[in-house]
């Protein structure tokens, strides 16, 4: 059956992504993105040549459209603590004011995928965590714009589920890196190579030993592409989605600047309520998703970062906003 699908965020970095591996799909009639631009880029999908392919400069909360779409993929968010701490309130309008408008743009009967995120477990207290660890997280603290605005589009959503039947997928993503991330994005990998490549000086806050499980970005997009529009996957999520291997701050900081012979690491204040650890509880995604595996390890997947950074950097230095 020829679908017609909205991705919100599509000129993100984790949506750009995905979109590549939409317009492979056969049965896809029309694919609009919503995008504006915030943290998004229009370089992400400048080489889409597709006549099924839209793109649509708007936000997400306000977005008009006819109630068209077979597929309604919610992605619009910062994720990088430094881009949401700024904006807190346009974070939790994207994330929930975004899901309530989105959510008359759906065909009855319709499928409404969102992207949660591993910050639901906030700085948890359980290891590896599984989708059913409730989390030790502040609603009140320096996260909360985007922990909280996640938890309640979760709520949202599963409660029209319960109520109505939809049809959802809740996929929570742990720590993504890869190529279209921004050069000024202000995560961990991101930063650390774009430093490693122009000032020489890798900024580790505080001791570096909190870990996160850091996952490639085709690894974490071929996982969402499964679970979001294979028919044959019937669980609605809460799913984990990223790679298990938990490994610290300062050893990824290390293996960066082992690429760049010069540079060097320099230890800054900790980051405010930063979480200790994070790693995902996989069981659940290998039942659901049968012969999906987060693969590449991170010394392969930061080298292949890295060079696309240093593409970039050459070219136009991607931190000018489109
Ligand atoms: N981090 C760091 N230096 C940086 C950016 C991040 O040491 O330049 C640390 C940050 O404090 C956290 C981890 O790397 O412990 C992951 O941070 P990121 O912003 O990538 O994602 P988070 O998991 O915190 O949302």
């Amino acid at each position: 059956m020829p679908r017609s699908v909205l991705v919100t965020g599509g000129c993100g970095f984790i949506g750009s992504h995905l979109v590549d591996r939409l317009l492979r799909r056969d049965d896809l009639e029309r694919l609009v993105v919503v995008d504006n631009l915030w943290t998004g880029l229009r370089d992400n999908i400048a080489h889409v040549a597709d006549p099924r392919f839209s793109l649509r400069i708007a936000d997400a909360e306000t977005f008009t459209a006819g109630r068209d779409f077979d597929e309604i993929i919610h992605l619009a968010s910062p994720a990088s603590p430094v881009w949401y701490m700024r904006e807190p309130a346009r974070t939790i309008r994207a994330n929930i004011g975004g899901a309530l408008n989105l959510l008359s743009l759906l065909k009855p009967g319709g499928r409404f995928c969102f992207a949660s995120t591993s910050e639901v477990y906030g700085d948890p207290h359980v290891s590896p965590q599984p989708e059913s660890y409730r989390g030790f997280v502040d609603c009140t603290g320096p996260r909360a714009s985007y922990d909280e605005s996640k938890r309640c589009t979760e709520a949202l959503l599963f409660e029209e589920q319960r109520i109505s039947g939809l049809d959802i997928r809740v996929v929570r993503l742990f720590n993504t890196y890869g190529p279209r991330t921004r050069i000024d994005d202000g995560r961990a990998v991101s930063n650390f190579i774009s430093q490693a490549l122009t000032t020489g000086i890798l900024t580790v806050y505080g001791d570096g030993s909190q870990s996160r499980s850091w996952g490639y970005v085709d690894d974490i997009v071929d996982g969402l592409e499964r679970f979001f529009w294979r028919d044959s996957v019937s669980h609605q999520g809460p799913l984990n989605i990223g790679n298990n291997r938990e490994v610290s701050v300062l050893e990824i900081a290390k293996f960066v600047s082992s690429l760049a012979p010069g540079s060097r690491i320099e230890h800054h204040a900790p980051a405010p309520q930063d979480p200790s650890n994070r790693c995902p509880d996989l069981t659940l995604a290998r039942q659901v998703l049968p012969g999906w595996e987060a693969r590449t390890g991170y010394e392969e997947g930061i080298q292949r970062t890295f060079e696309w950074f240093r593409r970039q950097i050459a070219t136009d230095g991607r931190s000018a906003a489109s």
